[in-house]
C-alpha cells in the first residue's frame, strides 16, 4: 500500500571536517566572550557539521556598535550606487563560483535535497544581480509647484542599521532577499542566522569580505533568539528589523520593537489555499500541487498544504495526486535525484505526527502515508509524502502550518463557498485557483486575500516580483522595486529659493 520511491544514502562517509562559524564583526571573525558554542547535526545523516560561537550580549552589542558606525560614519550611505552596485555584483559572482560549497552545507544543515540548494543559490545570485541594479535608481521627487519662492525635494534615504532574522528552512536565499536590498539601499546591517542553519550565512560574510565590503557595513552574529534577536528588536541604535520567521515570533518582535518605535517588516507563516475547479486541466493541477506541498519536504511557508476541490472532481484529483506522491523521489539529499529530504528536527517531526492523528480523530481519512519512513544507510528523520482526506475547515490541520509534505484536501460546491473557505484562515501569504476560464481566475485572483495568487500554476519566483503576506502572514514586501523601499525612508526639503528676507517680522 504505502509503497514509496526511495533513494537511499548514497555516500555515507561525511569525512568534511565540521565547519567551525565565527561571528563577523567590524571586518574581523571572532569567537564568543565566553568562549560559548553550539553544535549542528545533519537532519538526514546524523554527523556533526558545524560548531558556532555562540553569541551572547557581548557579539551582539558589539555588532550593533559596528553597524552603527559604519552608517554615521556616512561613507557607505553616501556611496554612489554605481560603487555599491560594482560591490553587490562582484557578490553575485562569488556566489556563483562557491555555489558547490554553499549547497552541501545547506543541505547537511538542513536536510534539503541538493538539487534544490543548488537552484536557491543560484537564484540568490540572482537576486544580488537585480538589487545591484536598483542601487543606481534611488531616485525621489521634486516640486516646483509650491510658489515663486519655494522648491521641494523628497529624497530616498536609507533607513540606517537594519537587523535581519532569519529562519532554518531557506538560509541563503532568504538571506539574499534582505541584505542586498538593504546594503544597495545604503544601510549597514546586523544579520542573525538561525541557530539550525547557521554556517551558509558565515560563507556569505567571507564573501563579502572577498567583494570589498567595507567593514562594519555588514555584520554576522550566530546564535538563537534569545538573547541575539531580542536585543536586536529591543536596542535604539538599531533603526528597522527584518525578519522571516513564525507568526508567534513575528508578534514577539513587533512587541520587542515597539519600545523604540522601529520599522519592522515580517515575512511570516501561510496556510496556504488552491481551489480546483471540474473544468481545469487535473493533470497539471495534480503536478503542482504534489510539488507545493512536498517541496522542501513541506517545510515552506508557500507550501499549498490546503486544496479546495470542486466535490465532483475531488476524487479523480485525490486519486491523481496520491499516484504522483509515490512517484516523488526521497531520502538521501545528497543525491542529485532526490526530489525531498529530511525533516529539520525530532521535535518538528512529533509536531507533524501530531496534526495528522488530530485529523484522523476528528474524522479524517489519512489516504496516503501518515508516518514515518527509514531511508536505508541514513540516520535521519523522513516523513513519508502523506495526503488527508475529508478535512473540515475547523481541523487545525485545516488551520495551521503543518510545515511537513502533508496535504489537505477539502472540497466544496459554490464559487461562494471556495471564496469563503479559502478566506477562512488567520493567515494570506499565498493563493492559488485552478480553471480553463480566465473569468473565474480574475475573480479569484481579486478576491482571495493573500499576498500572492497564482492562476493555474504553483511556487514559480522571480526577483521582480514583490512577495508578502497580508494578515498575520506578515508584513511588507521584498523584493522586486519594492525590496529597496522597505530600506528607504523618505525625507522633505523645503528650499527658499528667493534673495534676502521673507519678512516674518514686519519692518
Ligand atoms: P522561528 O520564528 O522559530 O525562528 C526564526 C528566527 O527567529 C530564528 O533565527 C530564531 O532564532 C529567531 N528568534 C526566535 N525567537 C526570537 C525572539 N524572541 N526574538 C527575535 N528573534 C527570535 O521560525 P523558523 O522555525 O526558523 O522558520 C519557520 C517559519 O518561518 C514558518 O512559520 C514559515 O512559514 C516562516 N517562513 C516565512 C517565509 C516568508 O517569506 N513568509 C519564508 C520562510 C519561512
Amino acid at each position: 500500500m504505502n509503497d514509496f520511491t526511495l533513494i537511499s544514502a548514497s555516500d555515507s562517509s561525511l569525512s568534511d571536517h565540521a565547519f567551525i562559524g565565527r561571528h563577523l564583526i567590524a571586518g574581523a571573525w571572532r569567537d564568543s566572550a565566553d568562549g560559548a558554542t553550539f553544535d549542528r547535526s545533519s537532519p538526514s545523516h546524523g554527523a556533526l557539521i558545524s560548531r558556532s560561537a555562540k553569541g551572547g550580549e557581548a557579539e551582539t552589542l558589539a555588532a550593533i556598535a559596528a553597524a552603527r558606525r559604519a552608517f554615521d560614519a556616512g561613507d557607505w550611505a553616501f556611496s554612489s550606487g554605481k560603487a555599491r552596485a560594482t560591490l553587490l555584483n562582484r557578490v553575485a559572482d562569488l556566489i556563483d563560483l562557491e555555489r558547490e560549497r554553499i549547497a552541501r552545507i545547506e543541505v547537511l544543515e538542513s536536510g534539503k535535497p541538493i538539487a534544490q540548494a543548488r537552484a536557491e543559490i543560484e537564484g540568490a545570485a540572482d537576486i544580488w544581480r537585480y538589487a545591484a541594479a536598483l542601487a543606481r535608481t534611488i531616485h525621489g521627487d521634486s516640486h516646483n509647484s509650491l510658489g515663486a519662492d519655494m522648491l521641494g525635494l523628497v529624497l530616498k534615504e536609507p533607513i540606517g542599521v537594519a537587523a535581519m532574522i532569519t529562519p532554518w528552512n531557506f538560509p541563503f536565499l532568504i538571506v539574499s532577499q534582505k541584505l542586498p536590498f538593504a546594503l544597495a539601499a545604503g544601510c549597514t546591517a546586523v544579520v542573525k542566522p538561525s541557530e539550525l542553519t547557521p554556517s551558509t550565512t558565515v560563507i556569505l560574510g567571507e564573501l563579502l569580505i572577498e567583494a570589498g565590503l567595507p567593514d562594519g557595513v555588514c555584520n554576522i552574529v550566530l546564535g538563537y533568539g534569545d538573547p541575539v534577536g531580542t536585543i536586536l528588536s529591543t536596542h535604539p541604535d538599531v533603526d528597522m528589523v527584518s525578519f522571516t520567521g513564525s507568526t508567534g515570533v513575528g508578534k514577539r518582535i513587533v512587541a520587542a520593537a515597539a519600545g523604540t518605535l522601529k520599522k519592522v517588516s515580517l515575512e511570516l507563516g501561510g496556510k496556504n489555499p488552491q481551489v480546483i475547479f471540474p473544468d481545469a486541466d487535473l493533470d497539471a493541477a495534480a503536478d503542482a500541487i504534489t510539488f507545493g506541498v512536498h517541496f522542501n519536504a513541506g517545510e515552506c511557508c508557500n507550501s499549498g498544504s490546503r486544496i479546495i476541490v470542486h466535490e465532483d472532481v475531488a476524487q479523480v484529483l485525490t486519486d491523481k495526486v496520491v499516484a504522483l506522491s509515490r512517484k516523488v523521489p526521497f531520502g538521501d539529499p545528497l543525491d542529485d535525484r532526490t526530489q525531498v529530504g529530511a525533516i529539520i528536527s525530532d521535535q518538528h517531526m512529533a509536531k507533524i505526527y501530531g496534526y495528522v492523528r488530530d485529523a484522523q480523530a476528528a474524522g479524517a481519512q489519512v489516504v496516503l502515508g501518515g508516518g514515518e519512513l527509514t531511508v536505508p544507510g541514513l540516520d535521519g528523520r523522513f516523513y513519508q509524502p502523506t495526503v488527508v482526506a475529508g478535512v473540515t475547515p475547523e481541523m487545525a490541520i485545516a488551520r495551521e502550518e503543518v510545515f511537513g509534505p502533508v496535504l489537505s484536501v477539502l472540497t466544496f460546491r459554490t464559487e461562494e463557498q471556495a471564496i469563503a473557505l479559502a478566506n477562512d484562515a488567520a493567515y494570506g501569504l499565498s493563493a492559488g485557483v485552478w480553471s480553463r476560464d480566465v473569468h473565474t481566475c480574475l475573480t479569484f485572483a481579486r478576491r482571495l486575500r493573500a499576498g500572492t495568487v497564482w492562476t493555474n500554476t504553483w511556487m514559480d519566483g522571480f526577483s521582480e516580483l514583490p512577495f508578502g503576506g497580508v494578515k498575520e502572514s506578515g508584513l511588507g514586501r521584498e523584493l522586486g522595486r519594492y525590496g529597496i523601499e522597505e530600506y528607504l525612508e523618505l525625507k522633505t526639503v523645503q528650499m527658499r529659493v528667493a534673495r534676502g528676507r521673507a519678512n516674518w517680522v514686519a519692518g
